[in-house]
């Protein structure tokens, strides 16, 4: 079974409200797969405080409950002992011990993996790329369709590579998809909506999410006639609350969609349970 994982940063679960733009006006596809598609999970994860990027994303990648191994919620990039942690084992070590092909959708403006493990500075995701850097998509992969920029379209990139041409959602959703027709698993992070959330500005919340959803609906449609299963969640609440800057304690959505759904919606009721899930069922 072929697997698409939309990690999406900062969209936690809440009622309708004026300060909500996660709303069916604004997101249809999104709340439709919400409504219809999935199952709310906890991504405070037992430790007080409001839950963080660092310990969060580590928990969905290791299957580790990381605020609990850190004594607390760690925001933005993991430091050493964290690190190590997502190094010794994550999602993508042992999908490749499975055999299975691997790919981390999201373009890295460098030439090679070796490049980005100069970083000083690494997310979660990039640390856990660089354990197995074949995943890992470089500029040339950008240039050919063959990974996706952070922002969907690239236009947060124009200023550096005006060659690059901006693309639409849709032309996102396509690339993605055909990574992911030559892929077991395919992985797309996108964290605009987290961005968005902290700048408490909702016309621009409504923007992130508009474009999100465009390139979701597409997504949606292509993977369902090649009977591609789509998983999203995210690491915690933030821009469901769109007045308040910090992040929330919210549920997440954990979105199982396409085959073998309901077996992934039923096991998973945490960050903690979205790794050892995807790897029962792939
Ligand atoms: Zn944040």
């Amino acid at each position: 079974m072929k697997v698409i994982f939309l990690f999406i940063d900062g969209v936690g679960l809440r009622g309708p409200a004026t300060d909500n733009p996660v709303n069916p006006e604004v997101c249809p596809t999104l709340c439709r797969l919400i409504a219809q598609h999935s199952v709310p999970i906890d991504a405070c994860l037992s430790v007080p405080g409001l839950p963080q990027s660092a310990t969060g994303q580590a928990t969905m990648f290791t299957g580790v409950n990381a605020p609990v191994f850190m004594g607390r919620h760690c925001e933005g990039f993991p430091g050493p002992s964290l690190r190590k942690k997502i190094e010794e084992d994550n999602l993508f070590l042992r999908l490749k011990a499975l055999g299975k092909r691997v790919r981390f959708a999201d373009a890295y403006l460098v030439d090679s993996a070796e490049e980005l493990a100069a970083r000083r500075f690494k997310s979660v995701t990039t640390v856990m790329a660089l354990t197995v850097p074949e995943v890992v998509s470089t500029t040339d992969d950008l240039m050919d369709n063959a990974a996706v920029m952070q922002d969907l379209t690239r236009e947060t990139i124009q200023d550096r590579y005006p060659d690059i041409p901006v693309i639409t959602p849709e032309n996102a959703a396509a690339h993605l998809f055909s990574i992911a027709r030559l892929n077991d698993f395919t992985l797309y992070e996108f964290f605009q909506t987290d961005v968005a959330g902290h700048s408490m500005d909702y016309t621009r919340a409504c923007a992130v999410l508009r474009l999100y959803d465009r390139f979701l609906s597409a997504l949606v449609r292509f993977t369902r006639a090649a009977g591609i299963t789509v998983l999203m969640t995210s690491d915690h609440g933030n821009i469901e609350e769109i007045n308040e800057r910090g992040h929330t304690r919210n549920q997440v959505p954990f979105i199982a969609f396409g085959p073998r759904e309901e077996d992934f919606r039923t096991h998973v009721k945490s960050l903690i349970d979205v790794t050892p899930a995807i790897l029962r069922f792939i």
